[in-house]
């Protein structure tokens, strides 16, 4: 029988014939933590007696989450991870590097990778045909250690992609469409795996932004084939030697066969405070916005800047609306300031904040008050996800988030067409 892009990657990195169910120990190629989950890594890897990080995987610590640092403690907790990198020559991430996931993609990840994270979404890999997952601290400390995990290899769910999207309609669109689907709890443990003729053309960005939402339906991981796409990003990243083609064998099996055509998506939005609670943004104009977040590993890269400051450029962000931009790493922010988005973004109202997770998970830079609503571009929008449970998150493209900025309440972006 043929194998899913899963049962294939976990076949090479364990030397096995691995299917869906199976209990594999495979090779782990990039085991990362980052700020909040690696003080833990770093306490349990030490308890454990181990001193090293094995030679056969790259490890790394990133200072992304609380960058820089707000407080004593979490000032403390950077000052711990960094000894631990200098001591064990483990890659550093600086803090103003910018988010794990979007530097793990530009420079780490590769297709038929195995790459494990302190993070619930280094599944964002996935969109460079690397089986990418998130792990416990402990789990990663191990694998750190002895450069190996063990997986359950999971079923896969095949989502196969036509038609191109219309104007105004975006991946992150795609992938809330697909969630709110499916349910929260849509594929637990499973593989979502893309196909379909739709992905020659998507870019890798796309990808990134769909497989990091993965997790918001349950899924293990969200994997796309490495093809032409994947192969000129990586080129443009200077890493040719990182390509290697991979796709699911036809005959592969699944356990369900999802069919979406891109022309008939249109903006969507997840209402607090789940991510599969979603509406047509059509559908919820008018519900005011009184913060708008354009950033994180989901909606933080140059493309949706670009789609941002193309809304904004010539306008202003509403007098009672904050505009928060907070790019997902120095390479997008520099190239976002080259390209002029930065100051078109300035002069819309935006504040520019320093690459990294910004206001995303409520530790700081953007925190909300009481009954207030957010309109983000990030993944999660749980009751106090931004620091307080007495506010509501709303979940969107950035180009929905743009619109929105401009009005002062929910705006389907196809009105600025
Ligand atoms: Fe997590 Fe948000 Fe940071 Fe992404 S940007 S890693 S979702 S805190």
């Amino acid at each position: 029988m043929g194998k899913t892009l899963s049962e294939k990657i976990l076949s090479t990195k364990s030397g096995s014939s691995a299917q869906a169910g199976d209990i594999v120990v495979a090779g782990v190629d990039l085991a990362f933590v980052q700020d909040t989950t690696g003080p833990l890594t770093v306490r349990q890897f030490r308890a454990a007696g181990f001193k090293q990080p094995a030679g056969s995987l790259k490890a790394a610590i990133f200072l992304d989450h609380a960058a820089p640092s707000p407080n004593r403690e979490l000032a403390n907790d950077h000052k711990l991870l960094r000894d631990f990198a200098w001591e064990t020559g483990s890659l550093l991430s600086e803090v103003g590097d910018g988010v794990c996931h979007q530097i793990v993609a530009e420079s780490l990840a590769k297709p038929g990778a195995l790459i494990i994270g302190a993070d619930s979404h280094t599944v964002t890999a996935g969109g460079l045909g690397a089986f990418a997952c998130g792990m416990g601290s402990t789990d990663v400390a191990v694998a750190m250690a002895l450069g190996k995990t063990w997986l359950r290899v999971p079923e896969s769910i095949k989502v196969v992609l036509s038609g191109r999207f219309a104007s105004g309609v975006y991946a992150k669109d795609l992938i809330l469409y697909l969630i709110g689907l499916i349910g929260a709890d849509g594929a637990t443990y499973q593989a979502l795996e893309f196909g379909g003729e739709a992905l020659s053309a998507m870019s890798v960005p796309e990808r990134l932004t769909i497989a990091n939402m993965a997790v918001e339906a349950g899924a293990k991981v969200g994997l796309f084939p490495s093809d032409e796409v994947t192969r000129s990003y990586l080129e443009g990243q200077g890493r040719d030697g990182d390509y290697q083609p991979l796709s699911a064998d036809d005959s592969a099996s699944y356990v369900r066969t999802i069919d979406i055509n891109l022309a008939e998506l249109e903006p969507v939005v997840s209402r607090p405070h789940t991510v599969d609670n979603t509406a047509p943004a059509r559908e919820i104009k008018g519900t005011k916005i009184q913060q708008v977040v354009i950033g994180t590993c989901t909606g933080g890269r140059l493309d949706d800047l670009a789609v941002a400051a193309a809304i904004l450029k010539g306008r202003q962000r509403h007098e009672q609306t904050r505009l928060v931009i907070a790019p997902a790493s120095r390479a997008v922010m520099r190239a976002a300031i080259a390209a002029g988005y930065i100051e078109t973004l300035l002069q819309a109202g935006a504040l520019i904040l320093p690459p990294g997770c910004g206001p995303c998970l409520g530790l700081h830079q953007g925190a909300l008050g009481n009954g207030e609503n957010c309109l983000s571009t990030a993944n999660r929008n749980f009751k106090g996800r931004m620091g307080n449970p007495e506010a509501f998150v709303y979940l969107a493209s950035a180009a929905t988030a743009a619109a929105s900025a401009v009005t002062g309440e929910i705006t389907d972006p196809r009105d600025f067409s």
